[in-house]
Formats: C-alpha cells, structure tokens, sequence
C-alpha cells in the first residue's frame, strides 16, 4: 500500500498524520497476522524506527474505535489486526492460528430489533465477530 492511501484513509477519519501514527498504521497493515503492541515496538525497532510502546497502545485504541483496527483478545493477549474493509463489517477469527477474515454485514435488522425489545434500549451499533478454525488448520487437525 502507498503513503497516498494512507494519507486518504487519515483524512477521511479526520485524523492529524502524525509520524509515528503514520509508522505504526502501515507497519499493521503490512502485516497478514494480528500483532500484539509489543510485536508492532519489535518490528518498529528492527527497522531502526523509534516509536514508543505508549504511543502504540494509544494509536491501536484509536484506530480500532475509528473501525481500522479489529482488537482481538485471547484471555491476557491482545492482538489486532489492520482492517482491509472500510465499510461496516464483521470478523472471523481463527481459534487456533490467530488468522482474522473479514465479510460484509448481513442484514441484521431483525436481531437488533429483538434485542431492542428485549432489553429496552435504543439499537445505535454493533460489533459482531465469529470464532471458527480456518481451512487450513482443520485439515492439519488429527
Ligand atoms: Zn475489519
Ligand atoms: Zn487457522
Ligand atoms: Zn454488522
């Protein structure tokens, strides 16, 4: 991916291009597994890039509230992973490799409306994810 499409994406988030935002965006989204903060500081520093594990932490947060970023937490562990969709959508995490797909939202208007009713309150979002074991782990499984 280019710095343009970097640039574009920040721009319509309304984010400042800070550098070290910038570094830690493109260096999750050159990866094709979930990192954990500490992975992104390691790979930042291998490459003599020099970005604080606070500023990591800070910019994943807001980069997962921002729905670039899908965090994914596995009992102590956090990973996350860049998002490839921009619009709304939903994940599917490998239970056993870690490896996240991500689809189009189905039309779930009829669940919002039950949970609607069942609880009272006024349906504003969601955030849905699956847990599954991909196509490659199942065939390594015995
Ligand atoms: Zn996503
Ligand atoms: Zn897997
Ligand atoms: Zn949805």
């Amino acid at each position: 991916m280019d710095k343009g499409f970097f640039k574009e994406l920040f721009q319509e988030k309304r984010l400042r291009i800070s550098h070290p935002r910038f570094l830690i965006y493109q260096e999750l989204s050159s990866s094709e597994v979930p990192l954990s903060p500490r992975e992104l500081y390691e790979n930042l520093r291998r490459k003599k890039r020099r970005v604080g594990l606070t500023s990591i932490y800070r910019s994943l947060d807001l980069f997962e509230s921002l729905g670039m970023a899908f965090k994914i937490s596995k009992g102590s562990s956090v990973k996350y992973k860049s998002c490839k969709l921009k619009n709304h959508h939903h994940h599917i995490v490998c239970q056993s490799c870690g490896r996240v797909v991500e689809f189009e939202c189905n039309d779930l208007t009829e669940w919002s409306k039950w949970v609607s009713e069942s609880t009272g309150y006024k349906v504003t979002d969601h955030r849905v994810h699956f847990l599954g074991v991909c196509k490659t782990c199942t065939l390594s499984l015995p």
